[in-house]
C-alpha cells in the first residue's frame, strides 16, 4: 500500500507527540505517587512518635501513667486525625481519645462522592492500629494504641496534585497535536510540492520533452540536488540525442556519396555510355574502399562499447617511444610543409600497453595534421608532474569552435568544419582515444580556439 508523504508525516508526528507525552504521564504519575507515599509514612511515623514522646514526658512529671494531660492528648488526636488508647500494665483503658473526629471526616467523603469528586484512593480507606509500649526507667509502666486510616489530608492532596498535572497534560497533548499537525501539513507540502514537479517534468521528459528544467534553488539541500541530478539527466539526454540525430544524418549522408558514384557508373555502363576500363573501376575499387572501412570504423565502435578495454601493460621507456614516432611522423608532416617539434623529458617509464599507447599518439598527431593550414605547426611535450606525466599535443590549426568542444570524444562527432575539410575521418578515433587513456588510469582534455589552434593533454599516472 503507497501512502502519501502527507499522511505519513502526520502519522509520525501523532504518534511521536502521543507516546512521549503517555509515557512522561505513566513516569511522572509513578514517581510523584511515590515521592507522596514516602512522605506519608515518614508523616504518620513523626506524630506518632511525637504523641509518644508527649506521653512519656507527661509521665516523667508525675511518675504515674494515669495522669497526663489528657486535653492536650484529645486536641492532638483530633488534629491529626489519629485514635489514642492508653492502657495501664494489666491492659486496663486508662483513657481513650474516640472516634468522633474520623466520622466527621466519613461525611466529608460522603460529601465529596455526592459532588462526583470520588477517587479509588479515597475509597480505599483502611483503618490501621498498632501498640506501642510507654516507658518509665527503662521499664514498660503500660501501653499506648494509635489507630489512623490509611487516607488522610495528605494522600487527599496528592490526588489533587496528580490530576491536576494529568488534565495538564492532557492539555499540552492537544496542544502538541494541532502544532504536530499544523508543523507536518507545512512540512509535507514544502517537500512534497517540488517533488511532485520533479514527477511531472521527468514524464514531460519520458514523453520526448527534453527542454524542461526544473528549479535548482530551494532550501531542502538533497531536493535541490535532486533537481540538478535531473536536469543533468536532461542535458546529457539532449546531447545524447542530438549526436543520434547528428549520427544518423552524417551516415545516412556518408553512405550516400560512394552509392551515388557507384550506382551512376552501373547505369552509365548499363545504358551503353561508358565502357568498361581499369580506370574506372579504379573508382568502383576506392569508393568500395570507403564503404569498407565505414563498416570497419563501425564494427570497431561496436568493440570499443563492450567497455572492456583489455590492457597487455608492459614497462616502457616512454621518452624513447615517442622519439621515435615523432622520427616517423615528421617526413609527414614535412612533406605538407609543416612542422612537428619535440620537447621530451628523459627515462620516463611507465607501465603501458605499448600498442595501445602507440595508437593514442597516433590518433593525435594524425588529427593535428589534417586539421592543420598550410604551413602549420606542432608542438609534442613530455613532462613529469608529481606522480604523474603530461603528454601535451598543441597545433595551430583550424581549432573546434566552442560549441563543438564539449562533444569531440562522443562517438561519430565531426564538427562542420572539420567536415568540410573533406578530411575522410568518421568521429571515432578521439572515443577510441579517451577510452584506451581512461583505461590506464588517465585523463584526457582538450582546449581549443577556432581558427587559432588545438591543445590536447594527457595526463597519465607514473606507477613504477
Ligand atoms: P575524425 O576521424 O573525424 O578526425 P576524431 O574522433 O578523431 O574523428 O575527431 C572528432 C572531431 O574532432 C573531428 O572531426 C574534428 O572536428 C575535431 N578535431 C579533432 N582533433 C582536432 C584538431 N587537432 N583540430 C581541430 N579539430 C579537431
Amino acid at each position: 500500500m503507497k501512502i502519501s508523504l502527507k499522511r505519513k508525516l502526520i502519522f509520525s508526528f501523532i504518534v511521536v507527540i502521543l507516546s512521549s507525552t503517555i509515557i512522561s504521564g505513566i513516569i511522572s504519575n509513578y514517581f510523584i505517587n511515590k515521592k507522596f507515599n514516602d512522605y506519608l509514612i515518614s508523616e504518620q511515623d513523626t506524630k506518632i512518635q511525637n504523641i509518644i514522646s508527649i506521653l512519656q514526658d507527661s509521665i516523667k512529671v508525675n511518675n504515674d501513667i494515669r495522669y497526663f494531660n489528657k486535653d492536650e492528648i484529645t486536641r492532638y488526636a483530633e488534629n491529626q486525625e489519629l485514635y489514642i488508647e492508653i492502657k495501664d500494665l494489666a491492659k486496663n483503658t486508662i483513657y481513650s481519645s474516640g472516634n468522633s473526629h474520623f466520622t466527621r471526616r466519613d461525611n466529608m467523603r460522603r460529601m465529596m462522592n455526592s459532588m462526583g469528586k470520588n477517587s479509588p484512593m479515597m475509597d480505599a480507606k483502611k483503618y490501621i492500629e498498632k501498640e506501642y509500649p510507654l516507658k518509665y526507667n527503662n521499664s514498660v509502666i503500660g501501653y499506648a494504641t494509635i489507630g489512623y486510616y490509611s487516607t488522610s489530608y495528605f494522600s487527599l492532596a496528592s490526588i489533587n496534585f496528580l490530576s491536576t498535572l494529568n488534565n495538564s497534560l492532557i492539555i499540552s497533548t492537544l496542544i502538541a497535536l494541532l502544532l504536530g499537525l499544523v508543523v507536518s501539513i507545512i512540512i509535507s507540502k514544502e517537500l512534497s510540492k517540488p517533488l511532485v514537479n520533479i514527477t511531472a517534468a521527468t514524464n514531460k521528459m519520458r514523453q520526448g520533452n527534453l527542454e524542461i528544467r526544473l528549479e535548482e534553488k530551494g532550501n531542502t539541500r538533497e531536493i535541490s540536488d535532486l533537481s540538478k541530478s535531473v536536469n543533468y539527466l536532461a542535458d546529457t539526454l539532449k546531447n545524447q540525442e542530438m549526436l543520434r540525430k547528428r549520427l544518423t544524418s552524417d551516415m545516412a549522408h556518408e553512405l550516400r556519396t560512394p552509392l551515388t558514384t557507384l550506382k551512376t557508373h552501373v547505369e552509365a555502363f548499363m545504358d551503353g555510355v561508358w565502357e568498361v576500363n581499369s580506370d574506372r573501376l579504379q573508382i568502383f575499387y576506392e569508393e568500395i574502399e570507403r564503404l569498407n572501412s565505414m563498416v570497419d570504423d563501425l564494427y570497431k565502435l561496436s568493440k570499443l562499447e563492450e567497455l572492456n578495454v583489455n590492457l597487455n601493460l608492459s614497462k616502457l621507456d616512454i621518452s624513447q617511444e615517442l622519439r621515435k614516432i615523432v622520427e616517423t611522423y615528421t617526413p609527414i608532416y614535412e612533406k605538407d610543409g609543416h612542422l612537428l617539434l619535440a620537447d621530451i623529458e628523459d627515462n620516463i617509464d611507465i607501465l603501458v600497453d605499448k600498442d595501445k599507447f602507440k595508437q593514442i599518439i597516433y590518433n593525435l598527431l594524425s588529427n593535428a595534421l589534417k586539421y592543420l593550414n598550410s604551413h602549420g605547426k606542432v608542438e609534442l611535450s613530455l613532462h613529469r608532474e608529481d606522480e604523474n606525466l603530461s603528454i601535451i599535443i598543441k597545433d595551430n590549426g583550424i581549432g573546434i569552435s566552442k560549441e563543438d568542444l564539449p562533444f569531440i570524444f562522443e562517438r561519430f562527432f565531426r564538427s562542420d568544419v572539420s567536415r568540410n575539410k573533406s578530411t575522410g575521418g568518421s568521429g571515432i578515433g578521439l572515443t577510441i582515444t579517451k577510452s584506451f587513456v581512461e583505461a590506464h588510469g588517465g585523463k584526457i582534455s582538450v582546449s581549443s580556439l577556432l581558427g587559432e589552434g588545438t591543445c590536447f593533454k594527457i595526463i597519465l599516472p607514473i606507477r613504477n
